[in-house]
């Protein structure tokens, strides 16, 4: 089990050296335990107290890389039940399915799908992770010639699916560098699977009939060395799956069971009859707590959603988004199009985007990085948005320079919100080329002054 910030401060030298960044040793025990700091920060622990405190980087659930040493895919490394405790670490990773007994068209279409639907929300990339790579023909060349197809037409990381040691093996020949996830190693063929891991250092997956097995062919394969494991209780129906899926987080985090110290896969695929139900039920998935959902296939209206869900669940409660700073086009605005400035608050921008939508006004949306965000925020959330005396001008104009913006909009109009009206002025004198307009006081009410106010330019 982890330690506590306490527990970690007894084992710290307690000289406040500062040496580790942060004031005090207890500052840095808090911040080890939240895992927001490095033991190696702290070059004064002795090598057996080091030895104690390596626990506490080694989350109850472990972390299971799938993929080339460049940039593998990490899932696992949890360390609690709830995401207000602390935060959860490594996102869920999505997986979308191909067998070998799809005909080409359909494979093709399927990794097309993979490498097409990648979108880009608040300057992080959301995509899909893994492609399935699932034997189902009775011949192992068309598993082989499959694995071939995913390598040339997508840079997923693979999972290739067989519970015949023989194609596995087959099917390792020629991707084992990229360490794809095994699956699965079984009660009866969990041995030679066992041995292939060992052989090819790739993780493997357990799929087991219920929990007690599981626990079973778990502990036989890290008996027999195998470091990297994911697990399958074998549920294919929501009810269970999902109960499997809290009880293996809470035996990990709650009573340390070793054998249940491992993230899961969930199939999604397997236990829905239409796109609908699937995504619902990777969904539940997502947020309890499935380090890899696999589904059939992937489409917009089901995976955009996702990944959102996602993105939000592995976010860091502690720090709400923000956007990178830049000017952004909401609409594929002209040359006339409004300028509109806000503060980088996820929610401001996401407010300031809907009302650009709804209302069908293209726009110019400058998004400045501030200290104070809430200075020149658009929304009804931020009470303290009006605080006097932390609007910084000086930031403000450079900002306004370095988006060039004369050379996106022949006008020189700038749109603030009313909670910011008592610094037009200030403004004004600081960017005196630029018109300042006071807009509404918050988001919401601009689809009736965005239109308007466009056709004004
Ligand atoms: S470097 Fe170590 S001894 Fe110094 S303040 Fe940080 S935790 Fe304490």
């Amino acid at each position: 089990m982890a330690l506590t910030g306490m527990e970690i401060f007894k084992l710290l030298p307690k000289t406040n050296c500062r040496e580790c960044g942060l004031p005090t040793c207890i500052a840095f025990a808090m911040s080890l335990s939240a895992g927001k700091i490095e033991l190696s920060a702290c070059p004064f622990i002795s090598d057996e107290d080091k030895e104690k405190l390596a626990q506490t980087d080694a989350p109850p659930v472990a972390i299971v890389s799938i993929g080339n040493n460049k940039k593998p895919l990490k899932v696992g490394g949890e360390s609690v039940m709830f995401r207000h405790e602390k935060r959860f670490n490594n996102p869920t990773a999505l997986a979308t399915l191909v067998t070998d007994t799809m005909d080409d068209s359909q494979v093709d279409a399927g990794l097309q799908r993979f490498c097409k639907l990648r979108y880009r929300r608040l300057g992080i990339n959301l995509q899909a992770d893994l492609v399935a790579i699932k034997n189902e023909a009775a011949d192992a060349q068309k598993f082989v010639g499959l694995i071939e197809k995913v390598k040339a037409g997508s840079d997923a990381k693979l999972i290739l699916m067989s519970e015949d040691p023989d194609v596995m093996s087959m099917g390792l020949q020629c991707c084992a560098e990229q360490k794809p996830l095994i699956y699965a190693a079984t009660r009866d063929n969990a041995e030679r699977m066992t041995a292939l891991s060992m052989e090819h250092s790739c993780p493997l997956a357990v799929k087991a009939d219920g929990l007690e097995e599981l626990i079973d062919i778990s502990t036989r394969l890290m008996d027999a060395g195998v470091k990297e494991i994911v697990l399958d209780s074998g549920a294919r129906t929501l009810r269970q799956a999902f109960a499997d899926q809290v009880h293996i987080r809470r035996a990990s985090v709650h009573a340390n069971i070793k054998p249940l110290g491992f993230p899961t896969i969930t199939f999604p695929c397997e236990m829905a009859q239409n796109l609908s139900m699937e995504t619902l039920i990777a969904s539940q998935f997502i947020s309890k707590y499935a380090g890899i959902v696999v589904l059939s296939d992937l489409q917009g209206e089901s995976l955009f959603p996702l990944l959102l869900e996602r993105m939000e669940l592995f976010s860091d409660p502690q720090e709400p988004y923000m956007a990178p700073e830049g000017v952004y086009e909401i609409g594929n605005p002209d040359r006339n199009a409004p300028v509109l400035l806000a503060s980088a608050w996820a929610l401001t921008y996401y407010n300031l985007t809907l009302a650009a939508e709804t209302s069908r006004t293209p726009v110019f949306l400058c998004i400045e990085r501030l200290e104070e965000p809430d200075i020149m925020c658009w929304c009804h959330h931020c009470l303290r948005s009006t605080q006097k005396g932390k609007f910084n001008a000086a930031s403000t104009i450079q900002f306004i320079e370095k988006c060039k913006l004369e050379e996106r909009v022949d006008h020189k109009k700038l749109v603030i919100s009313a909670r910011n009206a008592e610094f037009k002025a200030e403004l004004e004198n600081a960017l005196p080329e630029w018109e300042i307009f006071v807009g509404p006081g918050e988001a919401a009410l601009l689809h009736g002054f965005l239109p308007e106010f466009a056709n004004s330019l």
